[in-house]
């Protein structure tokens, strides 16, 4: 073993290859030192623990692999991606891309001062919710407004305003967990109240509610099951039913209606999505949802509803730690005021025009580009083809948006290979891998992506295609 070690060359003597050497001077010597470490170690982890016998590669061609591997190493984390999963809510992609105008405020916004906390009509200290305020309470009737981080934020504060140190009602129908890390017993554990649960998985009705208040109760809480559905014999009880419940005893009643839809999706063919202002008109004194799914602005938690609970909220010392920076109330204010009038929130939302852009439109844009990357010699096959996006973000996870999609086979490489080399492409394209399939959905590629796209694909052609760079490789 010890002599299989000494074939292995020096930290030096690879820093002196011409392929390191360079990156030593773009880059940072000690990254690159650490880099050869690195590899120098995997290699002879992978040596002693192997069952077969290792060749060693020579030091030009392991100089090649820490080269490539660095390449890799120093992308930033965080690039542009083109959405070819037909998920239009994608968490893991940052959920809604922001409309024009939201950008363009958040530019001009972010590059210099601004009234944050200052009103400009007297001088004086304001609130930076002043903002949208006034945008949301038109756009939802409630009385008064206030944006914290996230939604989860917006329940914490919320919980932690009105009910710390007491109960608060939930059905066993809606104790929900979002995408692992949102699970609402823990957020109203950390928000110091006590989980009440009534009913039953399937049915809750109002009489368990009712039974459930005492002494030590602070809130009735009604959770929008976004990313669930129950179905056969099910029961539960309305919004309107809960508010007269809660207002009996003289509590208020919280609704964490989730997604947030200002305008009906039914019209988009989504069914069974709670609007916002709904809820305020049915009595909720606190209604709480995210910014950044179906209003498609900015990541955000909004709080509506009574002046009274609302400003009790602004009094909380986490609102401190919660409140949001001036970017992100700039991008919210321009969302919201495309709201305003529905047909330009239509036309200007991506979310809104991504889910009302016709099938037609997206089969001729598939359609397009498969001619034009006809003839790529890594490309077995390509064509346009049927499927179905979905909104995704944890909302109806059960409804299906019908879609177009390019359907590419290659040919000579795995299916999760060009997945892997389209997902280091510039920009990163992610598509959806099915069998030996991978569709990219063009309901999620904007138009103007769909000439950056081609040039990715076709690039595919002139990229080696070894395996991927990386010292566990080696051997
Ligand atoms: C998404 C969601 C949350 C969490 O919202 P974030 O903005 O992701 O923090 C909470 N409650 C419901 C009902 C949701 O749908």
């Amino acid at each position: 073993m010890a002599n299989i070690f000494r074939n292995i060359p020096s930290v030096n003597e690879l820093l002196e290859s011409p392929q390191l050497k360079k990156i030593v001077e773009s880059v940072n010597h000690q990254v690159v030192v650490d880099g050869v470490r690195t590899f120098i170690d995997d290699l002879k982890e992978t040596i002693s623990t192997a069952t077969d016998e290792i060749e060693i590669p020579s030091p030009s061609e392991m100089a090649d692999k820490i080269a490539d591997w660095l390449h890799v190493e120093q992308k930033e984390y965080l690039r542009p991606v083109i959405n070819g999963t037909g998920i239009i809510l994608h968490t893991g992609l940052g959920r809604a891309p922001l409309s024009k105008a939201a950008i363009a405020a958040t530019v001009q916004i972010a590059s210099g001062y601004a009234s944050v906390e200052v009103d400009l009509a007297n001088g004086q200290r304001g609130q930076r919710v002043k903002a949208v305020e006034k945008l949301l309470c038109e756009l939802t009737g409630a009385e008064a407004a206030v944006v914290v981080n996230n939604n989860a934020a917006a329940t914490m504060i919320a919980l932690a305003t009105v009910a710390m140190g007491k109960e608060v009602i939930v059905s066993r129908g809606q104790l929900i967990e979002i995408g692992g890390s949102y699970r609402l017993p823990d957020v109203m554990e950390c928000s110091g109240c006590k989980l009440k649960e009534v009913g039953t998985t399937n049915k809750t009705h109002a009489a368990d509610y009712s039974s459930a208040i005492g002494e030590e109760t602070g809130a009735i809480l009604k959770v929008h099951p976004s990313n669930f559905e129950v179905v056969g014999f099910t029961k539960t009880v309305s919004t309107k039913e809960l508010v007269n419940i809660a207002h009996a005893h003289d509590l208020p009643m919280i609704d964490d209606v989730g997604s947030g839809a200002l305008i009906d999706f039914a019209q988009f063919g989504l069914s069974n999505e709670p609007v916002v202002s709904d809820s305020i008109k049915d009595g909720a004194d606190i209604v709480l949802f995210s910014g950044d799914k179906l209003i498609g602005g900015p990541q955000c938690g909004i709080i509506i509803g009574k002046r009274k609970y609302i400003d009790q909220v602004l009094e909380n010392p986490l609102m401190r730690a919660m409140r949001v920076d001036k970017m992100t109330l700039a991008a919210l204010a321009a969302t919201l005021r495309l709201y305003r009038n529905e047909d330009t929130a239509q036309q200007e939302v991506p979310i809104l025009r991504m889910l009302s852009m016709p099938e037609a439109n997206l089969k001729l844009r598939a359609e397009k580009i498969v001619q034009q990357i006809q003839g790529a010699s890594w490309l077995e096959s390509c064509e346009a083809t049927e499927s179905q996006s979905m909104l995704g973000g944890g909302s109806l996870p059960t409804q299906k948006i019908p879609t177009w999609c390019m359907a590419i086979r290659p040919r000579g490489s795995s299916v999760n290979r060009i997945a892997e080399r389209l997902r280091s492409s510039n920009p990163a394209v992610i598509g959806r891998v099915q069998k030996d399939t991978l569709l990219i959905d063009m309901r999620t590629v904007f138009p103007d992506q769909d000439m950056v796209l081609v040039e990715v694909l076709e690039a595919l052609d002139n990229q080696e295609q070894g395996p991927s760079p990386s010292p566990e490789s080696v051997g």
